[in-house]
């Protein structure tokens, strides 16, 4: 095989390569909308924040997305370039235009004087699969820990009890798995 010959094939599969992960980023994977620039959307603070994951108000924002990132301008899903997934987060379990599963969306939640932060609901949807979750600080309390297993062992949820990271106080998580 001549080094052209060689150079032509690394060079058609390598688009190839190219065409195939320019097309999953290229198109919002719920609507089909051109995702734009994160940099382009102006965070309204008057309003709840479109997508947590990329406009975290909190002092401790995280932002893996800020920078490089593209958004869907129709539902909010947002690129993560380096994960290669689109992910939503919100407050509002209403918000997501591909609907959480059940079993997250209907996540008993503790009464309100013992939930200690925001309830996030988070939607990571990549090529094979799609993460729903549900995660928040709480007071420990192991009543409604014990309620919370049997209905994450009954909704087929992983959850996650870290207890008393602080003080008389939990971090939960919860997630469902969803294969394409
Ligand atoms: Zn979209």
């Amino acid at each position: 095989m001549s080094m052209k010959t060689l150079i032509t094939i690394i060079s058609i599969s390598c688009s190839l390569l190219f065409q195939g992960c320019k097309e999953w980023h290229k198109q919002c994977p719920v609507c089909g909308g051109m995702p734009i620039s994160t940099l382009q959307i102006k965070d309204d603070r008057s309003k709840p924040s479109k997508n947590i994951a990329v406009w975290n108000r909190s002092i401790c924002g995280n932002s893996l997305f800020e920078t490089y990132s593209t958004i869907c301008q129709k539902d909010w899903y947002a690129y993560s370039p380096y994960f290669e997934t689109w992910t939503l987060v919100l407050e509002n379990p209403d918000g997501f235009s591909n609907k959480l599963k059940e079993g997250i969306y209907s996540f008993p939640l503790p009464i309100v004087q013992n939930l200690r932060s925001l309830t996030v609901y988070r939607q990571v949807i990549g090529r094979k699969r799609t993460v729903h979750s549900i995660s928040f600080w709480c007071e420990t309390d192991e009543d409604y820990f014990k309620k919370i297993e049997a209905y994450s062992k009954k909704n087929r949820l992983k959850l996650k009890i870290d207890r008393n990271k602080i003080e008389g106080q939990s971090f939960l998580s919860a997630e469902y798995e969803e294969e394409k």
